[in-house]
């Protein structure tokens, strides 16, 4: 510990009570990654307060002592945008956890945010109503770190993404300030400050409270499941739904390798020998549902499909859903380690880009699993290595980075939805220009001019607000597979 951050201890002690304030060495170690596990760093201290007015107290006293600090959610975040600061305070949010207010006539809700995302459309389901965006990990997952991700998930392609059901904010400034962004309308005057705070990784400050809309639950949903010899078959009938006219829930497909993880980790007796599954999820009310199911079914046929399966009972719909909800988990099974990779191509570039990681995959005798949003193009390549042998883990990273290269080089993105965070701010100049990069970073510094708030995150370093490249042990794997520089 630090002497600024031994200062705190008293303080933060007597703003959230002795036994919420962690500093056994042993007991840190529980924060030192998020979901990104190949980055770790011991935090000096660790806060779990349980109000707004504690939250504002931590930053005024952090901010007072020039002491930089990240917030934490549930910590399912797979690009290390939770990863402590040795010198700083990790600010854990799953003490604020109430689900304030569900107002079923202005359908929109009032949370804290560490309350689970599922948590959301449980409390909302009586009243008929649902919280829309669904990410995989929403059993876990908090509210406010999807604010923070701008998360998606498989029905975003209907829904939208969080961004699109945020209508208001509260959040502590990084100089300590509790305020509002938005009414909680979702009526914006001026200029948009919910949006640029939505998806800023924990950067701009920190979430307090959340205004979300609900949605009323569809009528019916019709769950339909094709199987293909080939994803490039796949891809086809995912560009003619599109064409069709038609925006499914969901459209997620998965791989010959992913399906195989799944089956042995659930069994979810997919058609064997599949090369491909695609699920297409349809809701809404029961006329147009049952309209939209046989042009789909024509089209999954018509594109090669050898098996289709439709459930609309829950339960059945469920077991289709298995496979794919646990299919990053099951890739364990099948590999001692594993890169969730996230990018995101155009949809029309599917077959072509997945044909290039096969290629990839190929020639460095690294084994990739795909599982991903097809109707969003938001890839999801799981790159399966083994960490005992050596080489394996430089080799894995330079086939994640190349993957990348070629969802950028087909005009697609370096992120979907798992966000920049520490592990992909190397790839930024590769996306966007060094003015483009200033520009966002002018933003930060209008929020946070001393970079105490999450600090390290998004931007390659240095760059403005006084940021300083931190030390490092060993090169990264992909500094040493010449994929990326620092600087
Ligand atoms: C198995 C699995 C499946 C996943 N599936 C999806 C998916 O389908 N779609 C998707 O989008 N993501 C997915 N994710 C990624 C992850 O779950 C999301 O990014 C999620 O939003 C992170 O929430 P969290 O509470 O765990 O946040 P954390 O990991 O704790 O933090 C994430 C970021 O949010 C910031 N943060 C947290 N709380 C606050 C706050 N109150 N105020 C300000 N900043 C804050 C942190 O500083 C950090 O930068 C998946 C992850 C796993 C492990």
């Amino acid at each position: 510990m630090t002497t600024s951050t031994e200062a705190l201890v008293p303080r933060l002690r007597d703003i959230c009570g002795a036994g919420n304030v962690i500093t056994d060495p042993l007991e840190l170690r529980t924060y030192e990654c998020d979901g990104l596990t190949s980055h770790r760093s011991v935090p000096a201290l660790v806060v779990l307060p349980a109000t707004a007015g504690e939250v504002a107290a931590i930053v005024t006293e952090c901010a007072a002592a020039g002491v930089p600090f990240v917030a934490r959610g549930s910590g399912t975040g797979l690009s290390g945008g939770a990863l402590p600061r040795q010198d700083g305070v990790l600010i854990v949010m799953s003490r604020m956890r109430a689900i304030v207010e569900i107002d079923p006539v202005s359908r929109r809700a009032v949370v804290e945010p560490g309350v689970t995302n599922l948590s959301v459309s449980k409390a909302a389901a009586p009243f008929g109503l649902f919280y829309a965006p669904d990410p995989s990990s929403q059993v876990v997952c908090s509210v406010g770190g999807n604010v923070a991700e701008n998360s998606g998930g498989a029905h975003c392609l209907k829904h939208g993404f969080t961004v699109h059901h945020v209508t208001g904010l509260q959040i502590v400034t990084p100089s300590g300030e509790l305020t509002w962004l938005g009414d909680g309308t979702g009526v914006t005057t001026g200029y948009d400050l919910l949006g640029a705070f939505t998806g800023s990784e924990g950067t701009l400050g920190i979430v307090t409270k959340i205004v979300v809309k609900l949605m009323p639950l569809p009528e019916v949903v019709h769950t339909l499941l094709a199987a293909y010899t080939t994803t490039s078959e796949g891809g086809r009938a995912v560009s003619d739904i599109i064409a069709a006219g038609i925006v499914p829930a969901a459209i997620e497909m998965m791989d010959a390798l992913s399906i195989e993880a799944a089956e042995a980790a659930v069994h979810c007796n997919y058609p064997a020998g599949a090369g491909a599954v695609l699920i297409v999820e349809l809701d809404g009310p029961a006329s147009e549902v049952e309209a939209e199911l046989s042009v789909v079914r024509a089209i999954c046929e018509a594109a090669g499909a050898t098996e289709i399966r439709a459930a609309d009972d829950p339960a059945e719909r469920a077991v289709i859903w298995a496979g794919r909800k646990s299919a990053f988990a099951a890739v364990g099974r099948i590999s001692p380690s594993f890169i969730v990779q996230d990018g995101v191509v155009p949809r029309t570039s599917l077959g072509a880009v997945l044909a290039q990681i096969a290629s990839l995959s190929e020639a460095a005798g690294i084994r990739v699993a795909n599982v991903f949003h097809a109707g969003d193009g938001n890839l999801h390549p799981l790159v399966l290595y083994d960490d005992a042998v050596p080489g394996q883990e430089t080799a894995a990273e330079k086939v994640s980075g190349q993957i990348l290269d070629a969802c950028l080089e087909a005009g697609g993105s370096i992120t979907g939805e798992h966000g920049v965070g520490v592990d992909k701010s190397r790839y930024m100049p590769k996306m966007f220009t060094s003015a483009d990069l200033d520009t966002m970073q002018l933003v930060r510094c209008a929020f946070d001019p001393a970079s105490l708030c999450n600090p390290g995150k998004i931007f390659p370093t240095p760059r403005l607000c006084g940021e300083v490249p931190g030390r490092r042990r060993a090169p990264h794997p992909a500094v040493a597979a010449g994929q990326a520089e620092i600087f």
